[in-house]
This record gives structure tokens, sequence and C-alpha cells, in this order.
């Protein structure tokens, strides 16, 4: 019987895990799920219970399989939830999704005479050799098996980055967003600086809209850029053949930018044009040399993100709201200092050359997952970097990695047992962190595992 580990829960792991029982057919196959949070099939995304934390994908592209994106809604629809294939879902309600999709697969891996075992425990390391994968976990026991996939999608995000880090021991620093204590330990009338003005802070924002807090919030990055708004727009075509045979980025640009031109004279929102580019985002990334890489990254990246991991239009209103009652301010500027001052954080930071100061009661760090896997406080990513059974890749957004997901070690040689998927393959494929791309991977990384 076939067996393979998978670590991690969330969406990546819990899918892999369900196309590997569906695609068995009648091949008995063991499959071994190990995640560490309570709610498993979750993960950092659908784990949350918060209502106002909604899914920025419409229902009707959020499907778990990649030849029926309209699943999820029709799952929706088969639950009596009565939302339309364009609404933004709560997350949690997606979580509720990938679980049933996990209860599911279980019952038909036991008709099948195959195995879907779960295991509540932290995978502490890995030993691979020609006879087989043990993985090793934090309670003591062991799991044997022919392969491994490494799920781990979403670690806390790195400490922001100022010239007495001491900060980082207060109380009322919260390094990570999703821990529950943000909202537990924060006192109604406190100040908030929250760092990064992405769709983490939003979420935050949204929460704390909801609970109804009385103190201001304040919110920070370089640029101090929202989030562009989804807003429904008929498609654009692809324009891939142009892109063809491009290596430079900037001719890349030049390509889109004169299509957003052209669909704004054709009355066709910039929004379609993006999303256009979705089919062939990995394959442009991957044809770019890594110079072309990392200037995108220094200089682009931040950009690219704000068109396309957008709000919901729901979302937005909030936020305007907010900004104009004065309970919320974005700032730009880089953060210079955090001291500590009466029990409250004295900020300083500078705004193009302009020194400027505030005092707040607490920090809440949403600045976005530690993707560099040799700073990320994981014991099992630790020691596989220490033993050289995994690297970074070069740009440090993830590991070294074939792009169908064999893991590459030192000899520079994909492995025959390890595999990845998800975010920790945004350095190699850059789109690689949302649903339409995981559930391609999963399910792609399920036939290859079965055929091998
Ligand atoms: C707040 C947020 C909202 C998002 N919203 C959307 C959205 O609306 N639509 C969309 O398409 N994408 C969204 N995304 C993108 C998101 O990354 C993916 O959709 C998806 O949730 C990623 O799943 P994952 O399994 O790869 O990672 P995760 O959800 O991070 O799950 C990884 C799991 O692995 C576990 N793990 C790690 N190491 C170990 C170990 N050693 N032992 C045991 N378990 C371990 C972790 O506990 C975790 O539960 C969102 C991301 C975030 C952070």
């Amino acid at each position: 019987m076939k067996r393979v580990t998978i670590i991690g829960g969330g969406a990546s792991g819990t899918l892999t895990a369900v196309n590997l029982i569906k695609h068995a057919g009648t091949e008995k196959i063991r499959v071994d799920l190990v995640e560490d949070r309570a709610r498993l099939g979750r993960g950092v995304a659908y784990g949350t219970t918060l209502s106002e934390h909604l899914l920025n994908v419409p229902a009707g592209r959020m499907g778990a399989f990649p030849d029926d994106p309209s699943h999820f809604h029709r799952w929706l629809a088969g639950r009596g939830y009565s939302h339309s294939a364009e609404a933004f879902v709560p997350r949690k309600i997606f979580g509720e999704y990938l679980s049933t999709l996990l209860d599911e697969a279980a019952a038909l891996a036991h008709a099948s005479g195959s195995t879907l075992d779960v295991y509540d425990d932290e995978a502490t390391d890995i030993h691979t050799d020609e006879s087989g994968c043990v993985v090793r976990m934090a309670s003591g026991s062991k799991l044997l098996s022919d392969k491994v996939v490494l799920a781990f999608g979403n670690f806390p995000p790195p400490d922001p980055f100022v010239a007495d880090m001491a900060y980082t021991s207060a109380d009322k620093y919260f390094r990570d967003p999703w821990n529950s204590r943000v909202y537990r330990e924060i006192a109604d009338g406190d100040d908030i600086l929250i760092v990064g003005t992405g769709l983490s802070m939003i979420d935050v924002v949204l929460r704390y809209e909801r609970i109804g807090h009385s103190g201001r919030i304040f919110a920070i990055s370089t640029r101090g850029l929202l989030p562009a708004v989804h807003k429904a727009c008929p498609g654009y075509p692809s324009f891939a053949d142009e892109l063809e045979g491009l290596t430079r980025i900037t001719d890349v640009v030049r390509v889109v930018r004169r299509h957003i031109s052209e669909a704004a004279a054709l009355g066709i929102d910039w929004r379609a044009v993006i999303d256009s580019l979705r089919p062939v985002t990995q394959t442009i990334w991957q044809r770019l040399p890594i110079a072309e890489k990392r200037y995108f990254k220094q200089h682009l990246s931040r950009h690219w993100n704000i068109a396309r991991h957008r709000m919901p239009p729901e979302a937005a209103a909030v936020i305007d709201r907010l900004r104009a009652d004065g309970k919320l301010t974005i700032l730009s500027g880089r953060l210079k200092r955090i001291d500590r001052s009466n029990g409250r954080f004295a900020v300083s930071f500078s705004d193009r050359g302009r020194y400027e100061a505030l005092t707040v009661d607490a920090i809440i760090n949403c600045i976005g997952s530690e993707t560099d896997f040799s700073k990320v406080a994981s014991r099992l990513v630790r020691r596989l970097i220490a033993a050289d059974t995994i690297r970074c890749d070069e740009l440090r957004m993830g590991l070294d990695a074939t792009p169908d997901g064999r893991l590459i070690g030192p000899d520079g040689r994909p492995s025959e047992r390890l595999s990845t998927l998800g975010t920790s393959l945004k350095g190699i494929l850059w789109e690689s962190t949302a649903m339409p791309e995981i559930r391609s991977q999963a399910n792609a990384l399920a036939l290859r595992l079965l055929a091998e």
C-alpha cells in the first residue's frame, strides 16, 4: 500500500489529501495528515471564526477542484446558504467547506480500503533514505511513508525592523495578527498602530469596527497604499502571445500598461486586464532571469500586490467610512524607532525626509508572513535546513523546488521523496498562494504521487 504523509492541514494539505483519495480509485493508499492547529482543514485564512472576515475571491471561483471552480458555490446552495456566485462569503464558511471535503474523503477512503488519518501533532523532523521517510512528531510518535508533502503555508510575519528591537517583548506588541490574543488583550480605548496596509490590516480593522473599538487606529506602510477594490467587470481577451519571449520585466510592464490604456478606451476596467494575466503569470515569472525577478520583487511587487490582491467592496466601504470619521488613519513612511514610554509605544517614522511621531498603546504586525525559510519560527523547517534536506530558493521567497513541487536538496537534484505546494513555491512560481493555484497544484501533486 502506498503511504503519503502530509505535514500541514490548511487548504493545501487538505486538498492534497482529498485528491489523493479521490484519484486513488481502486488502488489502496494510506494518507496521514499532520496538523498542529486545532482547526484542521482551515489553516490561517479559513480558521477565522469571525463573520466579517470575507473571502477575497467571489464564491463562484473558490471551488476546491480545478475542473470545477463553481463546486463551492453549489455546496453553499446545498447547505442552504443563499450567496450569489459573485458574493464574497465569510472565510469561516469556506473553512467549513474544506472540513466537509476532508470528512467525505475519509469516508471514501474507508469504503475503498484506503485510510485517511489525521494527527493533531507537530511534525518536528523528517529523515529520508532509499527505504522511505520517517516523520517524527512532538508527541514522540513517528509516521513511516514513501513520500512526504510539506504543506506549511503561512508563517507568522517577521518583526518590523527598527534601531532598538526591545519593543518586541512588550505585552501589547502582537507579532502574529491571527493570534486571538490580539482581540482579548487590547483594551477598548487603546490607540493601535498596525504595521502594514494590506489585506491582513483590513481584516484587523474590520474586527475592531465590529466590536465598536473606541480608540484610534493608525496603519502604516512605506507608501501607505491600500489594496484595490474588487469590481465586477466583463473580461478582457488574453494577450499572452504578446508576452511570449519577453525576459525583461519592464517590457512586460510596458505591454500590460498599453493594454490597460486600450481597455480603458473601450470602457473596460483595468482589473479585467490584470485578471487576464492570471493563467500565464507563472509562465512569465519562470521565464524571467533572476536579476529581473529581483528587480520586480524590490520595485514592482508592491504595486502588483495592490492590483492583484483586492478587497471586497463591503470591506472597502467600512474602511472609507472609518477614515472619513477620523477613526482610521493611513500613514506612509519608514519606521525608525519604537520605544517604550510610560507603558505606551513612542513611534517615530520618516516620510520622504520628514520625521513624524505618534504614541500608541498597542502594535499589531500585519506585514505579511515570513517567506525567508532560514528565519521562520518552525522547529521542523530549522532542522530540515540545518540538515541540508531542503534549501531556500534564490530569492528567499520560499523553498527551492521544481515547478511541480519536488524539493531540491543540496546536491541540486529534485527529491524523490519530498514535495511541497502553495506558499513555499512563491519564489519558483510567484503566483502560488491563492485557491485557484492551490487547487491545481494539489490535484497535480496527488496525481504525480499516485503515478510514481
Ligand atoms: C488571512 C488570509 C486570507 C486569505 N484569503 C484568501 C481568499 O479569500 N481567497 C484565496 O484564494 N486565498 C486567500 N488567502 C491565501 C491563502 O494563503 C490560501 O488560500 C490558503 O489558505 C493557504 O493554505 P495553506 O494550507 O497553504 O496554508 P495555511 O493556511 O497557512 O496552512 C498551513 C498549515 O500547516 C500547519 N503546519 C505548519 N507546520 C507544521 C508542522 N511542522 N506540523 C504540523 N502542522 C504544521 C499550520 O498550522 C497551518 O495550519 C488568504 C491568506 C490569508 C493569510
